[in-house]
C-alpha cells in the first residue's frame, strides 16, 4: 500500500495538511495541524495530527514527539475556551474504533448534559495482573 493511502484509500488527513481537501484548521505550523472534526462528538472536537503520514503513534518519528504534544497542549488551552473539560484521545487500530488510519489525537470537550465514558469497571484477578504486568513492564 503506498504510505499516504489507508485501506479506505487516499488519507483525507493527509489531502488536509497539504490544503488540498477543505478543513477547519485552527492551528498550523510546520510539521502539525490541528481541525474541527467532521462529524463532532461535542461543540469544539477538535484533530491534532502530524502532517506526515503514519498509522499509528508507534509509527511516529522520535523528532515529531514534541512538536505533536506541543500543538496538543496549545490546542488542550484553547479548548478551554470552550470547556475546561475534555477528553484527549487515540484511537488506534479498527478495533478501538480507528477509521482514518493517519495518526490523530482527538480533543473532546464535554459539557454539563452530555454524558460521559460508562463509570463502571470490573476488578482485575491477580492472575490477570501479573500476566499484563509482565507483558507490559519489559521494554
Ligand atoms: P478515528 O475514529 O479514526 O479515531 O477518528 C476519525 C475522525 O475523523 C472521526 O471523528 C471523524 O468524524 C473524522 N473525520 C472523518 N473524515 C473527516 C474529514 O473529511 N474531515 C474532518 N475534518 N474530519 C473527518
Ligand atoms: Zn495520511
Amino acid at each position: 500500500m503506498p504510505p499516504e493511502a489507508s485501506p479506505a484509500g487516499p488519507c483525507i488527513f493527509c489531502s488536509i495538511a497539504r490544503h488540498e481537501a477543505p478543513a477547519r484548521i485552527v492551528y498550523e505550523d510546520e510539521g502539525t495541524i490541528a481541525f474541527l472534526d467532521k462529524f463532532p462528538l461535542s461543540r469544539g472536537h477538535t484533530l491534532v495530527v502530524p502532517k506526515g503520514h503514519v498509522d499509528r503513534l508507534t509509527e511516529l518519528p522520535r523528532e515529531q514527539y514534541t512538536p505533536l504534544l506541543s500543538t496538543l497542549s496549545e490546542v488542550c488551552r484553547r479548548v478551554e475556551r470552550l470547556s475546561r473539560h475534555y477528553n484527549v484521545g487515540v484511537n488506534q487500530g479498527a478495533l478501538a474504533g480507528q477509521i482514518v488510519f493517519h495518526l490523530h489525537f482527538h480533543v473532546i470537550p464535554r459539557y454539563e448534559d452530555q454524558p460521559t465514558f460508562p463509570r463502571q469497571r470490573r476488578g482485575i484477578s491477580d492472575e490477570e495482573g501479573k500476566e499484563v504486568h509482565g507483558l507490559l513492564s519489559r521494554a
